[in-house]
């Protein structure tokens, strides 16, 4: 255990900020203050941590599944520096390549190609440029509009950037084959939504800070073990060593609120918590029913109601051998979107998680159907497959995975720092300026953190630079060098 900042209180002179949520945002507020010495007390309302990034038990074979891969980039700085903080790197892969397969040719009986895109020895945003022409299936028409776009889309400003990211690909002249090949492959899994219900200004998030900004943004950091074993097992342990209580199976039912401020909360046994601060990391759709009046039917929480979701179907195939050797495929113009592999540690063959995000069109659909589907794409991708047994299969549908980035909507977002004196807001849907993933409930939590310390009168800056723009980018794409 490291020592804490010389400002730190004696243990047990100050009493805890309590924090309501153990999703990633909860967690990130509670690693914040602990790394400034600052007592936290979270509550969680179920067993287990890490919220939508969570695992759930398989009792029939005793083993952790998420209840869908999670993937972050290069460019999720606060997300690595949790990663970092809390020594958990050896927990994850980063992947440098990304292996597109190309799209069905019912007109041929071979299987499809796969076109490997990564960076070559030049300076962003080049360094890209080389790889993207290797992406054959696109003629080299479509991969100039594509370049094109990216230029266009990272010079976008103003009112534009508020607009839905379809019409914008249709005035910029990119045609239906390169919306479908590349941007929709790209964008619908990295925002969850489908194009109709992104905005510009996250399209171009996604593509400055990703892929054109610097030479590493674009790189996916994929964990390699069970997320239970990371946020559950290894974060909590790094809490409970620097002094965080964490109560899982806690729920909270209310905030109270005592002489126009917050003066505790009180839990489903209505037991109740005395704090002078409290960080509430619930997801939007439960903020409300926490809060007491006057505060429940207050504009910027009423506003929340506007904030649409968006589903993510996960298909979870075990067989019982090698079908593939690529660690993650990306898939054009098949229900499967993309698929992870992950070595399982208790079989010999491949344990694939196959995600279909956006996935309002599966909801609804008979979940044999659509598992058999994606199994029958597999099979056609690698052959190989076809005499591998599938031994397990599992679709598992989180209905509001996401907040969806729509036109509009960001402005709705509230910050960390609410008008209400020590409350305080974390979570994927909080104003971050990054979409609904990870990195955003990370910042999130760090910036209510930060929020906390400086109403301590002990200020620190958390949140860790973006990484900066490479200069060649900076001056062909007019982006700034602090923050793209
Ligand atoms: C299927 C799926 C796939 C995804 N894939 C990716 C991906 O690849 N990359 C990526 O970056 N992001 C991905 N995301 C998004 C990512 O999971 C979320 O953005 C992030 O985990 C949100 O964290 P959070 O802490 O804001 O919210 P949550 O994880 O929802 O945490 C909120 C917590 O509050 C708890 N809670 C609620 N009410 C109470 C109460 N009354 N008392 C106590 N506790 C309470 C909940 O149980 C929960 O644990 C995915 C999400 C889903 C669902």
């Amino acid at each position: 255990m490291s020592a804490p900042p010389p400002s730190t209180p004696p243990r047990g002179t100050e009493p805890p900020t309590v924090i309501v949520g153990g999703g990633l945002a909860g967690l990130s507020a509670a690693v914040g203050l602990a790394t400034q010495g600052r007592p936290a007390l979270l509550f969680e309302s179920r067993l287990r941590l890490g919220g939508r990034a969570g695992s759930f038990h398989d009792g029939a074979t005793e083993e952790w599944i998420d209840h869908c891969q999670h993937v972050g980039m290069g460019c999720c700085t606060s997300l690595l520096w949790l990663i970092q903080t809390v020594g958990l790197e050896e927990c994850f892969r980063r992947d440098r390549a990304l292996h597109f397969v190309a799209p069905p040719d019912p007109a041929s009986s071979q299987p499809p190609l796969v076109h490997r895109l990564q960076a070559a020895p030049l300076p962003a945003p080049l360094h890209l440029l080389p790889g993207l022409s290797q992406l054959k299936y696109l003629d080299g028409r479509r991969r100039r509009e594509i370049r094109r776009g990216m230029l266009a889309l990272a010079r976008c400003s103003g009112p534009d950037l508020d607009r839905s990211f379809d019409d914008w690909l249709a005035e910029h002249g990119q045609s239906p084959e390169s919306v479908a090949g590349f941007w929709e492959v790209i964008l619908v899994s990295a925002l969850s939504e489908s194009l109709d219900h992104i905005a510009v200004s996250h399209a171009r998030h996604v593509f400055v800070s990703g892929f054109l900004g610097h030479r590493s943004g674009w790189e996916l950091i994929v964990p390699r073990v069970p997320l239970e074993e990371i946020y559950g097992t290894r974060l909590s342990g790094w809490l409970a060593d620097h002094g965080v209580e964490v109560r899982t199976g806690s729920a909270v039912r209310s905030v109270e609120w005592k002489n126009e401020r917050v003066a505790g909360v009180r839990l489903a046994d209505e037991r109740v918590v005395a704090a002078d601060r409290v960080v509430l990391a619930v997801p939007h759709h439960r903020l409300g029913n926490l809060l007491p009046e006057p505060l429940e039917s207050h504009p910027q929480v009423t506003a929340l109601e506007q904030l649409d979701t968006a589903p993510i179907a996960a298909v979870h195939l075990w067989f019982d051998r090698p079908v593939t050797d690529l660690p993650h495929a990306v898939l054009v113009g098949r229900l499967g979107q993309w698929v992870f592999r992950r070595e399982s540690p208790t079989e010999n063959g491949d344990y694939l998680q196959v995600v279909i995000s956006a996935a309002r069109h599966v909801t609804g659909r008979d979940r044999e159907e659509v598992i058999s589907e994606v199994v029958d794409e597999l099979r056609a991708i690698w052959p190989e497959s076809v005499g591998a047994r599938l031994h397990r299969s599992r679709l598992v549908i989180e209905h509001r995975a996401v907040v969806s980035p729509r036109p509009g909507t960001d402005s709705l977002r509230p910050k960390q720092l609410s008008p209400w004196t020590g409350l305080y807001l974390a979570g994927d849907w909080t104003r971050t300026g990054w979409p609904s993933t990870m990195e955003g409930a990370v910042r999130s939590g760090l910036s209510a953190a930060e929020a906390v310390l400086a109403d301590l009168s002990v200020p620190a800056q958390l949140q860790p630079p973006d990484l900066v723009p490479g200069r060649l980018a900076g001056w062909l794409l007019g982006i700034g060098r602090k923050t793209p």
